[in-house]
């Protein structure tokens, strides 16, 4: 029995440049139906006191190392690392303490009225010098991020009212970049980061805000496939269960704007056995299928090392017997919608 977990990551409060305070993020996140979010503030822990559960909300309370350049989700460590370091070295930093992390928003190339260039600069640095079977993770799909970068002059107030006009989702690039990491061994786990701030903006008819958390908790949720519920008497445990789900690759993400995803499904069968999203099965003992539904009417794509192995319109059904990684892409009304992580084929 699988259990599926809706949450979100990479969000700001008034504690950096975030326009909300902790009571107010977990009430939106409670109202989006999430079960558990990742707050990351640049470079502080301060909000680590309200960790823990809330209601049926984990909340867990990390951080985002924020040099001018080269941002880093830093997960699962006690100590505020040094963002003057080099990005190398704070990656090590954070693995040498225990932790993880995820490289935020990689692939930003403009600059505008709205935002400036974060991009991931050397794209050699992919982890930790020391990888001894750690892993790394990528934000695939940063939704302010994206829908900065399509910002311009002319579309803006249009953009602000129909923000999905602003959206395209992850960068090709990007999603290279991905499958060649874990085609090299380098397991690298994708996810969706809302990159929530609910800026508040002056306008000549009051104060516009991009975009509230309630909203923005609605585009971008990561789904976690856990073997055993969430320690609901144990928010250490279940904090932990969420790290080892991520760091395991045990995840898919959507955008929610395109519809709900909790009923997707992608998995690898052989007579009655079954291996999940982030799982590791073997062809040595005979073929695979690779099965998927992802619950509404949408274009599904099997990706196989980089290339698109089979289409189906919601379900697939695909014999495999070539060692690999085969992840799944879906599209709703043309657009981009959901990407699974790998199921690791040897
Ligand atoms: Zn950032
Ligand atoms: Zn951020």
């Amino acid at each position: 029995m699988m259990h599926i977990y809706p949450g979100a990551l990479h969000i700001h409060t008034h504690h950096s440049d975030g326009t909300g305070s902790f009571p107010e993020v977990i009430a939106a996140a409670r109202a989006a139906g999430l079960r558990w979010i990742i707050v990351t503030d640049h470079d502080t822990l301060v909000g680590r006191s309200f960790a823990g559960w809330h209601d049926d909300l984990l909340v867990i309370v990390d951080y985002e190392i924020t040099p001018d350049r080269n941002h880093f989700l830093a997960l699962n460590v006690d100590q505020v690392v040094d963002n003057a370091l080099a990005p190398q070295d704070f990656v090590d930093e954070v693995y040498q303490r225990g932790g993880f992390g995820i490289i935020a928003h990689p692939d930003e190339q403009i600059r505008n009225s709205f935002k400036d260039i974060y991009r991931w600069d050397d794209w050699a640095i992919d982890g930790p010098r020391q990888r001894d079977g750690h892993t790394v993770g990528l934000e695939l799909w940063n939704l302010m991020s994206d829908w900065g970068e399509h910002l311009t002059q002319r579309n803006k107030v249009l953009n602000v009212f129909i923000p999905r006009l602003g959206l395209s989702g992850p960068t090709p690039a990007t999603l290279h970049w991905w499958d060649r990491l874990n085609m090299h061994g380098r397991r690298t786990f994708g996810v969706g980061g809302v990159d929530v701030h609910a800026f508040k903006h002056r306008v000549p008819w009051g104060t516009i805000e991009v975009f509230p958390y309630r909203w923005m908790f609605g585009t971008l949720t990561n789904y976690l496939l856990l073997d055993t519920p969430l320690a609901a008497s144990n928010a250490q445990q279940a904090t932990q269960q969420v790290y080892t789900a991520l760091a395991g690759g045990h995840s898919y993400f959507a955008n929610r704007l395109d519809g709900e995803a909790d009923a997707a499904l992608f998995y690898a069968t052989r007579d009655d056995q079954r291996w999940n999203i982030g799982d590791s099965p073997t062809v040595a003992a005979g073929p695979l299928t690779l099965v998927a539904d992802v619950g509404r009417r949408a274009l599904v794509q099997l990706i196989y090392n980089g290339r698109i192995l089979a289409r189906g319109k919601r379900t697939l059904c695909q014999q495999v017997n070539a060692p690999g990684i085969y992840r799944l892409e879906a599209y709703h009304g043309g657009r981009p919608w959901l990407y699974t992580n790998p199921i690791f084929i040897h």
